[in-house]
């Protein structure tokens, strides 16, 4: 997909030099030859963690269909003579329809326009990014695919847990936690249990009590050290800590979006997430686990005593 995408490009985009699009006016030729979508991640929250040929993009955009979880100050980066269009879920329910998304893409970029599809994190992780680039290469449009920082991955690390460790972690798994009765795959929770040593689990806090037991059952270690993390990377987030046997319960407050991770690496938890001036200026570059879980479930790192972590 990617060779035939960037085959229909007229350029290669905004990082490339001197491809900076000249916002036409609408409705000339040189827009016209311009038009495309670009499928666009807006990183996990913190507006900052959008990518520099994203920003560019952005910034150049006709029309803005936007998600729910993206930062209302990324908005603010497209022109103010862009159309928005929310296109998420305003309390569970989607407003607008797959198929109208794909229809509004395809309509804006065949009449010329700069679409930047902006979704959060990465557009190709459980973001249907995938189904919008299939339905706007059908109809002949150009698309260019601008990942993302994914929540799947920036979540862990702002709670200041590393997936992978050497001795720890050698591999992570991400999978979606939403039953969905209509796929005919669904995730097979008892061997995924031991399948990656750490497990990322995205849309899952809905199903946190059945999947906890559906790992266990599976055999993972129920004393293993869980986390949910709440609205990673923004002033909201919030960290909950626990083991596989007991996160349900002390989590259960959590809202979505939340990302639940699984595994020997959350006992980190609460170590200075990227960016924060504490990283910056620690002495120590090992980072080595301080603690294991206690008999009750709680993990006896310092910042985590108290179970739940805010991060200002
Ligand atoms: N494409 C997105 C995922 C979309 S699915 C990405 O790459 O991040 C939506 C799910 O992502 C949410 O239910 C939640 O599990 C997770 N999520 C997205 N943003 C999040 C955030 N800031 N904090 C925690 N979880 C988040």
């Amino acid at each position: 997909m990617t060779v035939a995408r960037r085959a229909r490009f007229a350029s290669p985009g905004p990082a490339g030099t001197g491809a900076a699009r000249s916002s036409p006016e609408i409705g000339s030729a040189a827009e016209a030859a311009c038009g495309r979508v670009i499928l666009l991640g807006a990183g996990p929250g913190d507006p900052e963690l959008i990518t520099l040929r994203g920003l560019r993009w952005l910034r150049q955009a006709d029309v803005v269909v936007y998600d729910q979880l993206v930062s209302p100050e990324l908005l603010d980066e497209a022109p103010p003579r862009a159309l928005r269009v929310f296109a998420g879920k305003s309390a569970g329910r989607h407003c607008l329809a797959q198929s109208v998304i794909n229809g509004l893409l395809v309509e804006h970029a065949g009449a010329g326009r700069l679409v930047v599809r902006l979704k959060g994190g990465d557009p190709f992780v459980f973001g249907r990014g995938g189904e919008e680039a299939l339905a706007c290469l059908a109809a002949g449009i150009p698309v260019e695919v601008v990942p993302g920082v994914s929540s799947a991955i920036a979540a862990a690390g702002a709670a200041g847990i590393p997936l992978t460790h050497r001795g720890l972690s050698s591999s992570f798994a991400v999978v979606t936690g939403h039953q969905d009765s209509s796929k005919s795959a669904t995730v097979e929770w008892e061997r995924l249990a031991g399948a990656a040593d750490t497990l990322v689990v995205l849309m899952g806090v809905g199903e946190l009590r059945a999947i906890t037991r559906r790992l266990a059952a599976g055999g993972r270690d129920p004393s293993t050290p869980a986390a949910v993390i709440r609205r990673a990377t923004t002033r909201d987030q919030e960290c909950v800590t626990g083991t596989l046997a007991d996160i349900a319960a002390r989590a259960a407050h959590l809202r979505p979006p939340a990302v639940i991770v699984v595994g020997e690496v959350v006992r980190f938890a609460g170590l200075p997430r990227p960016g924060a001036d504490a990283l910056a200026n620690r002495s120590d570059p090992e980072l080595e686990p301080t603690s294991h879980p206690t008999g009750s479930g709680t993990l006896a790192t310092p910042s985590i005593r108290e179970g739940t972590l805010r991060v200002v």
